[in-house]
């Protein structure tokens, strides 16, 4: 069985510690495929380290992050398109806008989202989409970029049905994650009626980690409770559902 975690930030602080390790015991679980999305230039040099450390199975995204829109973010957009230039990624993630945190710079947010999606069909890569408390923000921009070469990810994803309906009408895959599990998730009650085939795994770790973990540090091994949970939603054997949405993965990232 070979899993994907779509959306794990392996480099975070949080790992600093036991970084091996927990990579470790997610391979034991057959998890050997990680996709990393960035955050800001901070963190591009632990990114490249990671990747340096585990060539075969760490994949990198570049982008920069909506909560880290902030006075700075033309700088910031200029370091994602010198990196997209100099070597390969992935995909342009995570991208997109946030209004749960802060709406100081909706604007700002909503341009950096944009240009980034512009780089992402300059560069033909997928983008991996952030968002929290603003599908219509995200929609009304998706709206005006749609089109064939327009593909990716709708990360950490937990809206309603209609919503996720027309998160795939534009090309997004759903990443589900520990929010599945979660009893009031709400997700749960429709995803049977969503294709297999819209759907990849993600962590998001360190964060949201599944039940019974919820509340505490998330990490890529808890991926098969996820993968548990959607086995019974779907009435699917686990083996296949890691296989097709591994196979998704694929599709996506093309690797
Ligand atoms: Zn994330």
């Amino acid at each position: 069985m070979i899993l994907t975690d779509t959306h794990t930030h392996l480099y975070s602080e949080a790992f600093d510690e036991d970084r091996s390790e927990v990579i470790k015991n997610a391979m034991n679980e057959g998890i050997s495929r990680f996709f990393i999305p960035a955050i800001d230039s901070t963190y591009t040099a632990s990114m490249l380290a990671l990747e340096n450390s585990y060539p075969e199975n760490i994949f990198l995204m570049m982008g920069l992050h909506p909560t880290h829109v902030k006075e700075n973010y033309q700088e910031e957009l200029i370091h994602v398109e010198e990196m997209l230039t100099a070597r390969k990624f992935y995909a342009v993630g995570e991208i997109g806008i946030d209004l749960y945190w802060d709406k100081t710079f909706l604007q700002q947010q909503q341009q950096t989202f944009k240009h980034q999606i512009h780089l992402a069909k300059k560069f033909k890569l997928p983008i991996v989409i952030h968002c929290r408390d603003a599908f219509d923000e995200i929609f009304e921009i998706l709206e005006d970029e749609k089109s064939n070469d327009l593909f990716g990810i709708f990360h950490c994803f937990t809206g309603s049905i209609e919503q996720a309906r027309k998160a795939i009408s534009y090309n997004m895959k759903l990443g589900i994650g520990g929010v599945i599990t979660f009893k009031n998730g709400k997700i749960d009650t429709f995803l049977e009626q969503i294709d297999l085939k819209n759907i990849v795994l993600e962590t998001d770790s360190p964060y949201l980690a599944p039940v019974p973990y919820r509340g505490k540090r998330n990490e890529s091994s808890y991926l098969i409770k996820v993968l548990e949970k959607l086995s019974s939603i779907y009435g699917r054997d686990k083996e296949e559902i890691a296989r097709i949405t591994t196979d998704n993965s694929k599709d996506i990232f093309g690797i």
